[in-house]
């Protein structure tokens, strides 16, 4: 009986490999870090040959952990780093170049002189995105207009562009399998979210020819087959992480919102098939979706510095030894005393986009203690979030009822009951916290027959927070949050000038 799922979870630092059975529970798992490339400051590279040697390892030793043949394996989902950019020749199977990381900067002033010519709208409209270094276009182009030779040979129909998934399905299909899906997709920003094609103006623009972009399928679809230990396997579920993590917290109903707190937090409001244009600068973006539902879009929002604000009280501070006891840290005081912070290390994203905010400490007294201070950092990943959720609510005119959380965050009680009182919603913790990977793998075992969609046990909540605090509390604690965020973008205002 084949009943298995492989899921391969590749990720910005790791690829991971993970075994799951027909019921969602984890038999195995395996992960091979990888490593990261800095050649100049604001630069992020992957080498992609390292990144399928890592991967591969991580299959077979998943496999061979998990007891199980590759023969018993059903169907395979793959789920990846979005944006990422590999650019290779078809013919050798080389790369011509590293990999493009999404955290890449190098494009930056390539986007500006897109703006200034006015595209913001065209490209808002057509691929649901902002213009930002951030997605595959630019990348892709600094790779032709950089790498000697490159524009000839892609004229010559020889090389070709994929985001990981392609380019590992590619690879270990022998060059048999050139896809990627819809997810993937509408992250290049050459991709058309509403007609659901390769965009001819953008392609112009970009000077990227058409013959270098994989054929585009449903999230959940076949594939085709990838050899795997001598087996021949089938991959029948793709999405890129995030749209695979909305999928495996079952966010497939309109208004669905998930949160993953991990070093920055990525929340994704199903908006089912309407694509809702943002007017508070958050992304649409496609969701998964399986061969035979419609498409669905959803909203997305991030906050850059979510987890990480608790790394930076470990590691900087020093005011404690593992992001865990934080939790305690938090609840041996009543409240934050007055305090805020607001971790704008990295700029501030959506809805404010300050990329020239930085971080503040704001509402000290002498009494304001260590405990006060991580209880404010804790809460500042809450407060950033229920921004984007109220931003998301206003534009898709819906109230969210409740919110599934995933991400190595999520393990704190704290978080997750101050989450709830600050956006009066319930937040939903499952019993896997591998929702990325088990987004692809029920997209491929749906596909493959060997799971029903309308399963709902599989991952089922582990845990609900309830709203616990009154709304005169929660008004003042808002409009506190308010004056910070007012004052640390005051702050910066003034150098700009
Ligand atoms: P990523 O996938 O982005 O690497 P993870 O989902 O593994 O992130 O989550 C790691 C982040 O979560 C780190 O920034 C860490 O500080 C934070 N974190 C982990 N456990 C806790 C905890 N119990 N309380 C608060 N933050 C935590």
């Amino acid at each position: 009986m084949k009943k298995y799922i492989l899921t391969l979870d590749e990720g910005t630092t790791s690829a991971r490999a993970i075994v799951f059975d027909q019921y969602g529970n984890v038999i195995s798992l395996a992960q091979n870090e990888f490593t990261q490339i800095y050649p100049a400051p604001s630069f992020v590279e992957h080498d992609p040959i390292e990144i399928l040697s890592a991967q591969y390892s991580a299959i077979t030793e998943c496999i061979i952990k998990s007891g199980i043949k590759p023969e018993e394996i059903s169907c395979v989902g793959i789920t990846n780093q979005r944006e990422t950019v590999v650019v290779w020749n078809k013919l050798t199977g080389e790369p011509i170049y590293n990999a493009i990381v999404w955290q890449c900067r190098r494009t930056a002033p390539l986007c500006e002189k897109l703006k200034s010519l006015g595209l913001e709208e065209y490209i808002a409209n057509t691929t649901g995105l902002k213009i930002d270094a951030y997605f595959s276009a630019t990348k892709i182009k600094w790779i032709l207009d950089n790498v000697t030779g490159a524009r000839e040979a892609a004229n010559r129909g020889e090389l070709l562009f994929g985001t990981i998934d392609t380019w590992l399905m590619w690879k270990l299909s022998n060059g048999k399998i050139y896809a990627t899906d819809q997810t993937n997709a509408s992250r290049t920003m050459l991709y058309d979210i509403h007609n659901l094609c390769w965009d001819k103006k953008l392609l112009d623009i970009f000077d990227i020819p058409e013959s270098m972009l994989p054929t585009v399928k449903k999230s959940g679809s076949i594939y085709g087959k990838i050899d795997i230990m001598g087996a021949q396997l089938t991959v029948c579920g793709v999405a890129g992480d995030q749209q695979s993590a909305l999928f495996g917290q079952h966010c497939v109903n309109k208004g669905d919102v998930k949160n993953t707190y991990g070093t920055g937090c990525f929340l994704l409001m199903n908006t089912g098939n309407t694509a809702v244009k943002s007017q508070n600068e958050l992304l649409t973006t496609i969701a998964a979706t399986t061969e035979k539902q419609a498409v669905e879009y959803a909203l997305e929002g991030s906050v850059f510095i979510g987890g990480a604000v608790i790394q930076w009280l470990r590691d900087e501070l020093n005011l404690i030894e593992n992001a865990a006891e934080s939790e305690a840290c938090a609840n041996s005081v009543e409240d934050s005393a007055g305090v805020y912070i607001v971790p704008a290390f990295a700029g501030l994203g959506a809805p404010y986009w300050d990329m020239y905010a930085k971080g503040t400490i704001c509402g000290l007294t002498r009494g304001a203690g260590k405990n006060h201070i991580i209880r404010a950092a804790l809460e500042s990943i809450a407060y950033q979030t229920n921004d984007l959720i109220t931003a998301m609510q206003n534009d898709a005119g819906v109230t969210v009822k409740s919110l599934k959380a995933d991400g190595g965050a999520a393990r704190n009680r704290f978080l997750m009951q101050f989450q709830a009182d600050i956006s009066n919603t319930n937040v939903i913790c499952p019993n896997n916290s591998e929702a990325t990977a088990l987004g692809a793998a029920l997209l491929a075992g749906i596909t493959a027959g060997i799971i029903d969609q309308k399963n709902t046990c599989i991952n089922s909540t582990a845990m609900t927070f309830t709203p616990n605090m009154s709304e005169a509390k929660r008004q003042k604690s808002l409009q506190g949050w308010n004056r910070a965020i007012k004052s640390t973008i005051s702050f910066t205002k003034e150098e700009k000038l």
